[in-house]
């Protein structure tokens, strides 16, 4: 199953409508928690997302409304008697907040931690890419790697059935049948996390060709000033992002208090979004993931 569920959409500020930031990512048999924002625990039971489910924790930056939810995450897995372990990524200049935020959870959870500086590979499909914020930031693409769809029709054609379909899976050819004849490309999925930057070429990089986008957009178009004395997208320039990076799907997030109605920012990022279908993000707004774009 690949789900993406909002937990939380503010940005420095909650509101009556919107908790900080958190989002989680179900990929699988992972489940990749995203920037926990104060509150996290609790939305996470509003949208019916458990403790357990959570494999990776994932932060771009540390300040407060990206991870300040950490304790409460964390505390919440050793109540729960979560076994498996817990991979925990942030960037290396964080160490002393990330250090202070696990120091008061509950103890009892494997938690590893893995501190990053510099853009690569952190796990198996999961890469870091610098951003441009006020402190160290990083953003997240978690990919697929590419493989084969089998065709029933020619399977069937060929002769292929039952266990043998494995075994042409496995060895490439079975009896003068080669595995290509009988399938067609299949591009990995994949997606970005874009969140606190400035435009930037990491944020480019991480977007490439992606089926699903998640930026911020904390300001308006009206207020770019406010934007760029704060290293925030707006929403035209997350828009553009997903424009340029031919990204298939974008969701907008992490927004600015003083907007109480984001149906303009939506549209000014689809305004310039090209081809990408565009959402502003709602709490504990459930995504299912959306088809590959790359086919062919
Ligand atoms: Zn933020």
């Amino acid at each position: 199953m690949r789900e993406f569920v909002v937990l939380g959409t503010a940005s420095q500020v909650p509101t009556r409508t919107r908790n900080h930031n958190g989002y989680v990512l179900h990929w699988d048999g992972e489940g990749l928690l995203f920037d926990p924002g104060e509150g996290t625990q609790r939305q996470m039971i509003q949208a019916g997302v458990s403790a357990s489910q959570i494999t990776r924790i994932c932060v771009t930056h540390v300040h407060g409304d990206h991870c300040f939810g950490l304790p409460g995450v964390l505390s919440r897995m050793a109540l729960d008697r979560v076994e498996h372990p817990i991979h925990l990524h942030y960037p290396a200049s964080g160490e002393d907040m990330i250090r202070a935020l696990v120091a008061v959870a509950s103890p009892g959870i494997d938690l590893r931690l893995h501190p990053h500086g510099s853009a690569g590979p952190v796990a198996a499909g999961v890469e870091v890419r610098p951003l441009f914020h006020r402190i160290e930031t990083y953003g997240y693409r978690v990919v697929e790697p590419d493989g084969r769809s089998l065709l029933p029709e020619r399977l069937a054609a060929a002769g292929i059935t039952g266990p043998d379909v494995s075994v042409l899976q496995r060895d490439g050819i079975l009896g003068g049948v080669r595995l290509e004849d009988v399938s067609a490309p299949r591009p990995g999925q994949s997606f970005a996390f874009v969140m606190d930057t400035a435009p930037c070429a990491g944020a480019e990089e991480l977007a490439a060709g992606v089926d699903l986008l998640v930026a911020e957009s904390t300001f308006s178009d009206d207020d770019g000033d406010l934007a760029a004395q704060y290293r925030h997208l707006t929403a035209g320039q997350a828009g553009a992002v997903a424009a340029t990076a031919e990204a298939g799907m974008l969701i907008l997030t992490h927004f600015s208090s003083r907007y109480t109605d984001v149906s303009m920012l939506e549209g000014q990022a689809r305004a310039r979004s090209g081809a990408a279908a565009v959402v502003a993000a709602n709490d504990l707004d459930r995504v299912p993931f959306p088809k590959r774009q790359r086919w062919g």
